[in-house]
């Protein structure tokens, strides 16, 4: 992929969001994620405050510009099997309606990976163009049963889940690569690739993950903030997510390094 079309894309996708997690630890980060979006604070850095107006609400759940949509309930109380296509409709509707309160607004679908076909085919269109003040949140437990064309419309989150956090070397360089990435210093990102050029493929693996993990949690508002644009991690995320997909068709260390300190050097 030539790099202006990857930071072309990641510009166009910071409004939509694909989290993979299980239900509730993905449900409760979303609603982080939300209320970091939705935050008065003027610094970015200290999004989500927790005392503004808009973070008291989201944190007790009752912020009217945060709408989630969920599996419907049968008539015993258990959620049906599928998202249906009106509640995507009704959703789309919505979504032109202006913010109650805040600058923008959230949808969260949950367990979106339970979207029938024609429900993920109602809200591509908005994936596609959504108007300025809307951010949409998909949380699902597995990638797969989404269409291809939802998929590419989303930037992917990770929590850590279930799964085992990355080790900590590979955290640490993690840590080390996303501080470079957020100043745009050229030169420790030259020196930082050379140092990680005799990486093996999984030691890199790690280390991409654990970046979008980190990346991850700080969207989410849990890890202090690199003083990052939320678009420029979405940015990030994207590249990251380019370099994971490389480094599983064994294109090689050096090469996918390359990848990675071009286009973190490129800055804002
Ligand atoms: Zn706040």
């Amino acid at each position: 992929m030539a790099q202006g079309d990857l930071e072309l894309n990641a510009a166009a996708l910071t409004h939509a969001y694909l989290l993979l997690a299980q239900p509730e630890a993905g449900y409760a980060a979303a609603m982080r994620l939300a209320q970091t979006m939705l935050c008065a604070a003027p610094e970015a850095a200290q999004r989500p405050c927790g005392t503004c107006p808009h973070c008291r609400k989201a944190a007790k759940g009752i912020h009217p510009d945060i709408i989630t949509v969920a599996r419907l309930s049968d008539d015993k109380g258990r959620p049906k099997r599928e998202i249906y296509v009106d509640q995507i409709r009704a959703l789309v509707t919505d979504a032109v309606v202006l913010p109650n309160e805040a600058e923008r607004k959230v949808y969260i679908i949950r367990d979106a990976d339970t979207m029938n076909a024609a429900a993920q085919n109602a809200l591509l269109k908005l994936l596609e163009e959504p108007p300025r003040f809307v951010s949409i949140v998909l949380v699902a437990a597995s990638p797969a049963p989404l269409l291809e064309t939802v998929r590419s419309r989303c930037v992917t989150l990770y929590t850590f889940g279930e799964n085992a956090a990355p080790p900590a070397e590979a955290r640490e360089r993690a840590e080390r690569f996303l501080d470079y990435a957020a100043t745009g210093a050229k030169i420790s990102l030259l020196s930082f690739t050379n140092e990680c050029a005799d990486l093996g493929n999984a030691e890199m693996t790690d280390f991409v993950t654990a970046a979008q993990l980190m990346l991850t949690d700080m969207l989410c508002g849990r890890l202090p903030d690199l003083r990052m644009s939320h678009r420029r991690m979405a940015a990030l995320l994207a590249l990251l997510r380019t370099a994971q997909e490389y480094l599983r068709f064994n294109v090689s260390t050096k090469h996918v390094l390359g990848l990675l300190a071009v286009d973190a050097a490129n800055g804002e």
